[in-house]
């Protein structure tokens, strides 16, 4: 259903990058999302007519579900613990495209009186079935590689979940030598977190992508000048617009990695682009000169 996203070099801070446009994938789905939900756009499911999830109020994950329903004329309905005053008052981003997609909102925990025709899924997307999707991104890789015979390759994509990484690194795993390693770093929680998503999902570490982090603590959706810093500058060195939660996490942590850059990288654009309407006017009001 989806063509395979480009791959382009960019220069950044004076190193040299692969760039996976994961981002380009698709017009309505946020990214990453779209390799996660692969499988429920390719597959049947006679018997569902909801979807049911849970998360924030302004997440891609949500997002791209209503996407998803929509375009399998299914419900959707999704639970929050809070929708900011200013958001219900103004929607925007994540929230407002997943409204006009016609997802319905609750506040609070969702009671599953029946299961039946519902598909149930975890925040982020956190499942099993997201390694089919996750796949075709991996042999997407592989294939881009033996066309510019690129044999030694490290990956970098920042986590949430870790879901998108783990079967990043899983589906490589029966390739033949040498493969490619996979690097993230936590954005949601530290990398004990992190270790413990990988292991819900996969107990044999060997296929375990490797944890990158920074020294200090960071907290997920809080404001950085750092994190706007190389934001603005990826920009404006690389022309391309990033997604203000993950990558600038990422960007900071690979580039404090230089081992890591001493093999040919590829860095995966995972989309949420959409999300920055919420985090970008946040910004400028905290740190614009
Ligand atoms: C969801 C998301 C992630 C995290 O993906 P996981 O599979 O949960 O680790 C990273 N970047 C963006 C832009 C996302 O939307």
């Amino acid at each position: 259903m989806f063509k395979s996203s480009p791959i382009e070099t960019i220069r950044f801070e004076n190193h040299s990058f692969y760039l996976k446009r994961d981002d380009l994938l698709h017009p309505d789905f946020s990214g990453n999302k779209a390799r996660k939900f692969y499988y429920f756009l390719e597959n049947d499911f006679p018997d569902i007519s909801k979807i049911i999830s849970y998360g924030s109020a302004q997440s891609n994950a949500m997002y791209s579900l209503s996407v998803l329903a929509k375009m399998r004329g299914w419900e959707f309905e999704y639970f929050v613990d809070h929708v900011a005053d200013y958001l219900r008052d103004n929607p925007h981003g994540n929230y407002k495209a997943a409204l006009e997609n016609g997802m319905q909102i609750h506040v609070g925990r969702g009671v599953l009186s029946s299961t039946k025709n519902v598909l149930y899924i975890e925040e982020g997307g956190r499942q099993k079935e997201a390694e089919y999707g996750i796949r075709l991104l991996a042999q997407e890789i592989i294939d881009w590689q033996k066309e510019n015979n690129i044999k030694e390759l490290n990956i970098f994509l920042p986590s949430g979940t870790g879901t998108t990484a783990l079967f990043l690194q899983k589906a490589f795993v029966g390739e033949r030598t040498p493969r490619p390693t996979v690097y993230t770093c936590p954005c949601v929680g530290d990398s004990e977190y992190l270790k413990k998503q990988f292991l819900e999902l996969e107990e044999d570490e060997k296929y375990h992508p490797t944890i990158l982090s920074l020294e200090k603590k960071h907290h997920f959706g809080k404001l950085y000048r750092e994190n706007y810093k190389i934001w603005l500058k990826l920009q404006q060195q690389t022309g391309v617009v990033f997604d203000l939660l993950y990558d600038p996490l990422g960007w900071r942590t690979l580039l404090a990695h230089p081992e890591v850059l001493t093999k040919p990288i590829l860095y995966i654009h995972q989309g949420g682009v959409l999300g920055n309407e919420s985090m970008l006017p946040r910004y400028e009001r905290k740190y614009k000169m």
